[in-house]
Formats: structure tokens, sequence, C-alpha cells
């Protein structure tokens, strides 16, 4: 692996686990992004012209790659974003796959060129078609906690439909993102096609500087604002996939055992650090203290601990500074009545990023805990008087990317559902949509806009082109000029053939619409 030594103007790879510095990569000066850039729309140029059988095809031999890969992939993964190996084989690798698997295989029809039918007679004679073509160059501007999976994920749609693509992984997770570049060239894709950059929030402001055909942008709303600032003022179309502040809704009827251990896990993987996090969790008050002894008892049970150690459930977050922006909320919600049900403490005998898994009950919406993106190993509770109660409660936020209900009742649960402002709502399940490659990623609100995944994130990567070929291509079109009173005439009966509440009214202005398309006089 290309890890650099002493190189001043370097960003370093740091495992969370140890604080030890793992690796050092050379950041690329802002300068050199334009020519990075003209080389990507080069090689652009050449891999559009493929045919879209060929695209897939050299996918396939990337989703080959990345299964040979795996172990090297899940090692470095957990290495150098903390979380447990396990969670680097399902959530990195096995989604990685997925995406290649799913595009390799149905980009062909996902984008094969589709008939549009006409329903209007006066266009009858007119057949229309929807051309999808690539953008050019995709600028993908990552964030770190799925340092494989979000890159991939979007790397590999834009590429089948013909882009190039410039990375900006995160600076936190930048072997990762050199990994990401390496299998494309290890899968045998042209060269130039999938380049990657490394370096800071500086870095990610020169891409878009450069103008690139569209931006994925994946990160915090913060920087989300920023990104959206900088494309409006370059006319350069954007996704933004932002924060979450998911809620859980637990009905009365809901397996307590099963949704219980939901909520541990949905709140804990990735050690909280995942847009897609249980954040908010709404119980019906019946099943209320039940469910949280349920979910203290199996927080107490879960093992914290460096991610490549096979038995640890909890690894470390990413930075000192995400573990005291948690501690702040958590002094905030306990100083306004929160009640810690189990963790709590900061785990520094373990290493510098390490916090307990903690369960919080009575939290309300006035604390920050409620409002802001935690990000971090919190799993607050709530009870509420009924279904009414918690979708108004869940709907109470700013963000909008994903939400879950619980019951036995799965009627119940999508009515439940179509009332939730969310891009997702998952009955009784969670976050696990991520992984199905058929199902749109992306949120409202301060979760952001655009999708990912799915043929809805394929069709952000590329530019519906609409062509319309005329039939009776030697006959003038009745608007056209030669404008007089017949014409007049003749337009009104057409309009009444088309609209007239009345079919025998239609059907007598038959006649009369026609003489607008057999008229005499035309210029
Ligand atoms: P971040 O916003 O700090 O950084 C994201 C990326 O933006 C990094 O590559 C960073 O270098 C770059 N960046 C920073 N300033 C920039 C600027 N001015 N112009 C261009 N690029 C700039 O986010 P993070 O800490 O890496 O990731 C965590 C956040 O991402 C959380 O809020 C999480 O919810 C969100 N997230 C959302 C999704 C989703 O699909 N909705 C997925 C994963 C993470």
């Amino acid at each position: 692996m290309a890890a650099l030594a002493s190189i001043s103007s370097s960003v370093d790879s740091i495992d969370p686990a140890t604080g030890d510095v793992i690796g050092r990569f050379r950041v690329t000066p802002p300068s050199d992004v334009p020519q990075i850039l003209t080389r990507a729309r080069r090689a652009q140029a050449a891999w559009a012209e493929e045919p879209l059988r060929a695209r897939c095809a050299r996918l396939r031999r990337l989703r080959e790659t990345i299964y040979e890969r795996r172990q090297e992939i899940a090692d470095l993964v957990t290495r150098e974003s903390g979380k447990p190996r396990v969670e680097a084989l399902f959530a990195d690798v096995l989604v990685s796959l997925d995406t290649a698997h799913y595009y390799a295989t149905q980009a062909g029809e996902l984008l094969r060129t589709e008939r549009v039918p006409h329903h209007n007679p006066a266009v009858k004679a007119k057949s229309g078609w929807l051309h999808y073509e690539p953008y050019g160059v995709i600028g993908l501007i990552a964030p770190w906690n799925y340092p494989l999976a979000i890159p991939l994920g979007q790397a590999i749609p834009a590429v089948v439909a013909g882009n190039a693509v410039v990375l900006k992984p995160s600076e936190l997770t930048p072997w990762c993102g050199a990994l990401v570049g390496e299998l494309f060239t290890h899968a045998g894709l042209p060269a130039d096609l999938v380049q990657v950059i490394q370096g800071g929030g500086e870095l990610g402001a020169a891409l878009i500087q450069a103008g690139p055909d569209k931006i994925i942008f994946t990160g915090s709303v913060a920087t989300g604002k920023r990104v959206a600032e900088a494309c409006a003022h370059r006319l350069i179309p954007c996704v933004l996939e932002l924060g979450g502040k998911d809620a859980m809704i637990v009905l009365a009827d809901a397996d307590v055992e099963v949704a219980s251990s939901a909520a541990v896990w949905g709140s804990f993987t990735n050690c909280g650090q995942a847009c897609l996090s249980v954040e908010r969790i709404y119980v019906e008050h019946e099943i209320a203290e039940r469910f949280s002894e349920r979910c203290a008892a199996k927080t107490q049970l879960l093992k914290l601990g460096p991610g490549s150690d096979p038995h640890t459930e909890v690894g470390p977050m990413i930075r000192p500074g995400q573990v005291e922006r948690v501690e702040a909320q958590l002094r905030e919600a306990i100083a306004r009545g929160a009640r810690i049900l189990a963790g709590g403490r900061r785990r520094s005998d373990l290493g510098p990023c390490f916090f307990e898994p903690t369960v919080v009950a009575d939290v309300d919406h006035s604390m920050r805990m409620m409002q802001e993106e935690t990000f971090g190993p919190v799993l607050a509770l709530r009870s509420v008087a009924d279904a009414e109660e918690a979708v108004a409660m869940a709907n109470d936020s700013a963000f909008g990317l994903a939400a879950s209900i619980w019951t036995s009742d799965s009627r119940r649960g999508r009515r439940l559902a179509a009332r939730i402002r969310a891009g997702a709502v998952m009955v009784n399940d969670v976050a696990s949509y991520f992984g199905i490659s058929e199902a749109p990623h992306g949120g409202r609100g301060a979760s952001g806009w655009g999708r990912t995944h799915s043929r809805l994130g394929l069709l952000e990567l590329v530019q519906v082109k609409y062509v319309d070929v005329d039939r009776v291509p030697h006959w003038p079109k009745a608007w056209w000029y030669g404008y007089n009173e017949e014409l007049g005439e003749a337009a009104d009966r057409f309009l009444e053939f088309l609209f007239a509440p009345e079919w025998r009214h239609r059907w007598r202005s038959a006649r009369g619409a026609m003489r607008a398309v057999f008229r005499g006089h035309r210029i």
C-alpha cells in the first residue's frame, strides 16, 4: 500500500483504537485538481464510447477483485475506522460487493433507452424516446464512517453509467480512500477513470471549484451547506446525503425482545456513528418500562474494545473530539432531567476514543441530544402515550433521513410509515435497507436531497435526454404560421375535441378540429 512517510504536506491515517499513526499520505495540492479533472475528462470520453455491456463486464471484474481481497479490505476498514471486523465485513464489504453485482447485472436494463408513449392525439404521429447519457466527471466527497461502502456505492454506478470519478475521501480515512482507487485499477478499469485525491475540506472545496459535472456529497449538515453554496455558485448540480436523527417507534404490540435487540444494535453499530443510527426511541407507555430494562440489560452485555478483537461488539469512536461532543450532550440531558440506565462513562483505560454504550431515559425535545445528531453510542428513550404522539414526536425534527416502526400489525405499520417525514421507513427492522441495492437512500429537510443506490441513485448520475422523431416528416404542423380566423376557429374546435366534458360534444368538434391539420394557407 502506498503510504508515504515523512512528507510535510501529508495526511495521517490514525488507528482510533490506539491513537497511533499507521500510515501517511501525500496531500494533493489544490492547484493539481484542474489537471486531474482534465485527465478524468480524457478517460471519460473513451470510456463512454464503450458499450454498456462492456462496462458491466468490467464491473464484474471489480466485484471479483473486492471478493478476492475481502479479508485485507476488512482489516484495513477496521484499523482505520475502528469498527468491529464483523461490521466491516457486513456493512462495508458486503454492501460494496452487492452494489457491484447489482449494477453489473442490472445497469443494461436500468439504462436502456425507453420509449415514451404519447397520450395526446395531436402528437400521435411522433415517437418519443428517453436516452440516458453520462454527465462526464462526477466529484465524490465522502465521509469517514463507511469508508468503503459509501465511496464505492457511489463510484460504481457513476462508472457504469459512463462517467469518470474524482473521489475525495475523508481525511480521517485516507488509506481506505486510496484502496478504493486501487481496487478499480486492480480490476483493470482504464487509468484516470477513477482518481483519488487526498486532503481535507480545502481540497473538497478545490474539487468543486475545478468544475466537475456533478457533485455527490456525503457528510455533515454544516459541510453540506457549504458544498451546496459552492455548487450553486458554479451551477453544478449536487446530491447531498447529510446527517440523520432517526426515530424508532415501538408500539405496545411489538415483540419487546426483538425490538430491544434492534434498538441496541441500531444505536451502537459503528459505535453509533452511522447516518442511519437509531437516535431517538419513542415507546408506548404500556411497555416502556420493560423495554427500557431490556435495552439496559442487553447494553451491559456488550463488549467494548478494539475492532480487531473478534469478540468486540462496540469499537472506539473516531476521534477524541467526537467523544467530547457526546459527553457534552449527555451532561446537558442529565442536567435537564434525563436518567442514565447503562454506561455513561469514557473509558480512557482502553484508548483515547472509547466511550461506554449508554442508555438514557426520560429525554425530551428541549435537549440538544434530541435535536442535534449525536453520532455516538447513545440509546435515548422516551415514553409516549400512543402512536399519535410517537408520530408527532418523530416528525418534530429538522432531519428526515429514515425511521422505523415496531409492531406485530404490519398493515398498521405501513399506514403509520406513510405519515413519517423521512426518506425511508422500515417496519420491524432498522437501517438494513442501506444494504438493499434496489432501495433508494436519501433524506428530506436537513438530511439533504437527491438519492443514492437503486435505479433512482443511478439516474442521478446520468443526464436524461428526450429524443423525438416525427413519423410524417413531409407534413407541416397544424400550429405553424399562416394564422387567420379559420385557424383560430379550428384551434378552438381542437380544444373542444380534446377536452370538452361531454363525448357528444367532442365528436361534433372532430371535423372542425381536422381543418387545422388540413388547412390551406401556410407559410
Ligand atoms: P464532514 O462533513 O466533516 O466531512 C465530509 C467530507 O466533506 C470530508 O471528506 C471532508 O473533508 C469534506 N469537506 C469538509 N469541508 C468541505 C468543504 N468546505 N468543501 C468540500 N468538502 C468539504 O462529515 P464526516 O464527519 O466525515 O461524516 C459524518 C457525517 O456524515 C454525519 O453527519 C453523518 O450523519 C453523515 N453521513 C451521512 C450519510 C448519508 O448517507 N446521509 C452517510 C454517512 C455519513
